[in-house]
């Protein structure tokens, strides 16, 4: 399979944006609906922007797929625009020399140029940036090519910013990191669920028809978020904590778990190890004095346990009434009822402390019997499409594929081999995303090495000891979704080379000295991992536009030019990271193109243990070594920046529906746009007369790092304390020229979620830091 038809009519997809990776179908347009002309015949040419010789595409979503049963949200739906030669890049773009624009170039100058400034460069000094919409075969392949051909320890991606507390946490309690470690529809069974940080009604709808499903069988809503988000609406009950603090709300709740008796006291003892040392510490956090921490009354953390208990208890009892009848063991089939899910995402995990706030839920889905209990449990939504595949296969700065550690002399040796390569070849752990940007270039005061932050607990982000001065991002739009985005703009801007390979020209591809135009989704074949584990066939729906090439032949011709050799085929590359996998934790290695072609649901660890795949993790063991999931003693401690005088509320972040992370796609399409043009400062009704805010009024948000500045919308949904800025727009309203880069020391996650500002009218920002207009 090339990944390349030379004529071909659509076919069976996957959206390219969220986790949920929504089965979709792409087909020619009905009348009066679908993108802009699309299809081309042929390629050779390096086009102009004008290519659209075809008929419209649409997207309708594909009922037979159990994710999303045919549902989709406007992203998704749109998601054909995007092919339209209209909005994307089509040809190679090059920059002379700095302060010259970018001109239209062949691919042959184009790469050229690439290798030879990277392939001139010390090792130490070149590095990768990649990202987690990437196939899993371009997620493996930019890992071996930074590490074999670059030979480079500077690789690491954007997953950083979404993903890597839940990891973290997962990986101390569970040893193993799977989003969630059942299908998705398993939420469906539950009777008591509480989603703490989330709100997929807006990030990913669909999957709001599994807790409607679940609520119509007499389940239980809560949700856990300082904001009354569209999900909040949508559910029972809503706890309203003050940003930073759900860490002290889930050890109140773990106290009140061991104070009424409701701990599985059974389940602790055979499936569990450290109970006693997180005890002790819950006891610490009564509920009225974390009342005070968090600002949730103490009757709705009391209401909150026995509500999870209580489906916990009546499920754990359906079970043994079961066994009994049938003389067997339970079975785990979609009939059973299930009992309580806590789920989390981003809003626990981009914190300072969000690696520890995840384990404090963990610990408490532990203490209450949850985990690998039928139509129970503890998960993580993921966020980006292939968030999870993406984080497994190598371009993670500590990792090798199959999730194996590149400080495990095993895990090296086992690569190496598949890699053809001596193990002592393979570079070491490199720098986190934050602590790499850290070192690339100069700062704003022309400084060339930064600390990339500094943790809630004191510990150092890292100072840099090696500059960085040529960067290769893929699928990455770094110049809005980097932390103190002011700072990495000065950095990139300052780097003597940059190259972007992306399918638009977004604000980090404009400052690049040479930009490479990328295949789509729809336009070659790879395989994306959902927030299930379960992994999707992305088959070639329609022949690439002739001006663009595959990330995966992008790197194949790099790879030649520097004196290597890299398959650009997909399904010798899925092969290939197969056979890398095979053994690990993530193992893939009998998964193929050709059985997901057919059909079969497969989710990983899927290999000679589990050659059909697991959809169900931790029913009997959890993959630690002695087969019991582990409390980790966590402890509460502020944000790493709290109000104070001078800056007195707090800001956090997040998407809104019509708009996808750093909206270098999602703010081309038209109907999105227009559903979502423009960033927006939410603030609540009191906030908003104590400063004489009006609606719609500009209202500046000022931090340490800088301003953002945006309408005004004022709402009763957010606390009187805080502020909200969605983060998916530069220039002016930029909000991560606010954010606080501070990083978890064990994730090393920014804190993208609180940091301390105040808020002034334009005309009062003194020297206001607007943010370049991009
Ligand atoms: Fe795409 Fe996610 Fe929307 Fe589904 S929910 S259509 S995967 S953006």
């Amino acid at each position: 399979m090339t990944g390349k038809p030379e004529a071909a009519d659509g076919g069976l997809s996957h959206c390219p944006y969220c986790a949920l990776q929504c089965g979709i179908e792409l087909r020619p347009a009905s009348a009066g609906h679908g993108s802009q002309p699309v299809r081309r015949t042929g390629r050779g040419d390096t086009g102009d922007g004008t290519h659209g010789d075809g008929p419209a595409l649409e997207v309708v979503g594909r009922a037979a797929f159990p994710v999303n049963e045919g549902a989709l949200c406007g992203k998704g739906a749109s998601a054909a625009e995007l092919l339209s030669p209209r909005l994307r890049l089509t040809t190679p773009l090059i920059r002379d020399e700095r302060g010259a624009e970018l001109r239209p170039a062949s691919w042959e100058e184009a790469l050229d140029r690439v290798a030879r400034e990277l392939g001139a460069r010390d090792p130490e000094a070149v590095a990768i940036f990649g990202g987690g919409s990437l196939t899993n075969e371009k997620a493996y392949q930019l890992g071996r090519f930074a590490r074999t051909v670059l030979k480079t320890p500077n690789i690491d991606y954007n997953g950083r910013f979404c993903m890597s507390s839940v990891a973290a946490a997962q990986n101390r309690a569970f040893g193993v990191d799977r989003g969630l470690p059942f299908p998705v529809r398993d939420v469906r069974r539950a009777r008591a669920i509480l989603l703490v940080g989330a709100n997929p009604a807006e990030t990913m709808p669909p999957i709001m028809r599994h807790f409607a499903a679940a609520r119509e069988a007499g389940a239980t809503l809560i949700t856990v978020d300082p904001r009354r988000t569209r999900t909040a609406e949508l559910a029972d009950r809503h706890l309203q904590p003050v940003p930073g603090s759900d860490l002290a709300l889930a050890l109140a709740m773990l106290h009140i778990a061991v104070a009424e008796g409701l701990v599985d006291e059974q389940y602790v003892a055979e499936r569990t190890n450290g109970f006693d040392d997180a005890r002790r510490i819950a006891t610490a956090y009564w509920p009225e004095r974390v009342e005070r921490l968090t600002g949730v009354p103490v009757a709705a953390m009391y209401q909150t346990v026995t509500t999870l208990a209580e489906a916990a208890r009546a499920a754990r009892e359906a079970a043994l009434q079961n066994t009994v009848a049938q003389n067997a063991v339970p079975t785990n089939t979609e009939t059973e009822i299930g009992g309580a899910m806590i789920l989390t995402a981003r809003g626990t995990e981009q914190h300072s402390k969000g690696t520890d706030t995840v384990n404090a839920w963990i610990n408490l889905a532990l203490a209450l019997g949850l985990p690998g209990r039928p139509g129970s449990g503890y998960g993580a939504l993921t966020g980006q499409g292939n968030g999870q595949g993406g984080r497994e296969h190598g371009q993670k700065s500590d990792q090798l594929p199959g999730y194996r550690k590149l400080d495990d002399p095993a895990a090296r040796e086992h690569v190496a081999a598949v890699w053809g390569i001596d193990p002592d070849e393979l570079p070491g752990p490199g720098p986190s995303a934050t602590e790499l940007l850290a070192r690339c270039g100069r700062d704003v005061d022309g400084a060339e090495s930064a600390d990339a932050g500094d943790g809630a607990d004191g510990t150092s982000g890292a100072a840099a000891p090696g500059r960085i001065d040529a960067l290769l991002v893929m699928g990455s739009n770094l110049l809005v979704s980097a932390p103190g985005a002011a700072q990495t703009e000065a950095r990139l801007r300052s780097l003597g080379f940059l190259a972007v390979c992306d399918l638009v020209l977004s604000e980090t591809a404009a400052i690049a000295d040479v930009v490479l135009p990328s295949a789509q989704w729809a336009e070659e074949t790879g395989t994306m991992t959902n927030l299930e584990g379960r992994i999707l066939l992305r088959p070639a729906a329609i022949a690439p536009h002739p001006g663009v090439r595959t990330d995966l032949e992008i790197l194949a011709e790099l790879a030649a030019r520097l004196g290597g050799k890299l398959s650009a085929d997909p399904a010798e590359v899925f092969a290939e990271l197969g056979r890398a996998s095979a053994g690990g934790i993530a193992d893939y290695s009998a998964v193929t193109h050709e059985r997901l072609e057919r059909g079969e649901e497969l989710y990983w660890p899927c290999g000679e243990q589990s050659p059909d795949g697991t959809p169900r993790l931790f029913e009997r063991a959890f993959p630690t070594a002695d087969g019991r999931a582990r409390f980790v003693p966590v402890d509460y401690r502020p944000s790493a920046e709290e109000p104070d005088d001078q800056y007195p509320y707090r800001l956090t972040t997040g998407r809104v529906l019509a708009q996808y992370q750093s909206g270098a796609q999602t703010r081309r399409v038209d109907v999105l746009n227009q559903a979502a043009p423009e960033p927006f400062v939410e603030l609540h009704p009191d906030l908003a007369r104590a400063l004489g805010v009006a609606e719609g009024a500009a209202v500046s948000v000022v931090s340490r790092r800088g301003t953002a500045t945006a309408a005004a919308r004022i709402s009763r949904a957010i606390r009187p304390d805080t502020v909200f800025m969605p983060f998916h727009w530069p220039g002016q309203g930029r909000a991560n020229s606010v954010t606080n880069p501070a990083l978890d020391p064990i994730s090393k996650m920014p804190e993208f979620k609180t940091c301390a500002v105040r808020l002034e009218l334009p005309s009062q920002v003194a020297g206001a830091e607007a943010g370049a207009d991009l």
